[in-house]
């Protein structure tokens, strides 16, 4: 697992090392996943379902080429423990804007004592205030930025998106060529219920974010979250509901 950063990390050889821009072509690397056949038609068992997208994009990649961005909400308690089981080489980074809950920075610590590993951090320019002046331009310089240079060195990432959080998550592909940032992009809980996400949690006692617990169900910076149901309580009473990492 990569040491804590909050830089860029050298050039390692890769399947994209690249200065991506629009114009570059899609790899040629098989943009449909070939599940086994019991889950391929349905939804199916939904952790066999997770574990065999991951099993996919290891095989694709390797694990060391696999990034995991940990937002720590619920569904990073998942995914880490099902990348520590699939892909334990694979890196795990956190977006640090500096402005995440208490209950965030100390479930980082607690899944870095329990597995054992170091989170690399990756920060962004901090402007006082923009979260309120500006918040598009707040979350380009704090996520988007950073999270382009964590992902220069991976050729597939993976997130906690679900389809069931919004409308405009419903159509999520579990795999599919991320345009915006130029590798692929594999979302395993993609199918994924809420109930199946916390029956994962608390059958395997895995530590959450304490913030879910008062209401919170979707868990971003402190300025620009409520508690609420869905992602009702990201950027309430205003037109925003993306940070812009996820076209
Ligand atoms: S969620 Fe709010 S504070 Fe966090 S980066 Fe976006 S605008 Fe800034």
């Amino acid at each position: 697992m990569s040491a804590l950063s909050s830089s860029k990390p050298e050039q390692a050889n890769t399947l994209l090392d690249r200065e991506y821009s629009p114009d570059t072509p899609i790899p040629e690397v098989v943009s449909e996943l070939s599940l086994p056949e019991d889950l391929s038609a349905g939804r199916g068992n939904p952790v066999e379902r997770a574990e065999a997208v991951l099993s996919e994009i290891v095989h694709r990649f390797g694990a060391e080429r696999i990034a995991l961005a940990a937002s720590w909400q619920k569904e990073t308690a998942v995914l880490v423990d099902l990348v520590q089981r699939v892909a334990p080489a694979a890196r795990i980074f956190t977006l640090d804007t500096g402005v995440l809950f208490p209950h965030s920075y100390a479930v980082w610590r607690e899944v870095e004592q329990r597995y054992g590993f170091k989170v690399e951090a990756w920060k962004g320019e901090w402007v006082d205030g923009l979260w309120d002046a500006d918040p598009d331009r707040c979350c380009h310089l704090r996520k988007v930025v950073p999270l382009r240079e964590a992902l220069a060195q991976a050729d597939c990432w993976l997130t906690g998106l679900r389809r069931d959080q919004s409308p405009e998550r419903a159509n999520t592909p579990e795999y599919a060529w991320d345009e915006l940032h130029g590798l692929f992009k594999a979302v395993p809980l993609a199918t994924w219920s809420e109930r199946d996400v916390w029956r994962y949690i608390f059958e395997r006692g895995l530590p959450y974010n304490k913030l879910h617990d008062e209401g919170y169900s979707s868990i971003g910076c402190t300025h620009c979250t409520r508690a609420g149901e869905g992602r009702e309580g990201r950027w309430a009473g205003t037109a925003k509901t993306e940070c812009g990492m996820h076209a």
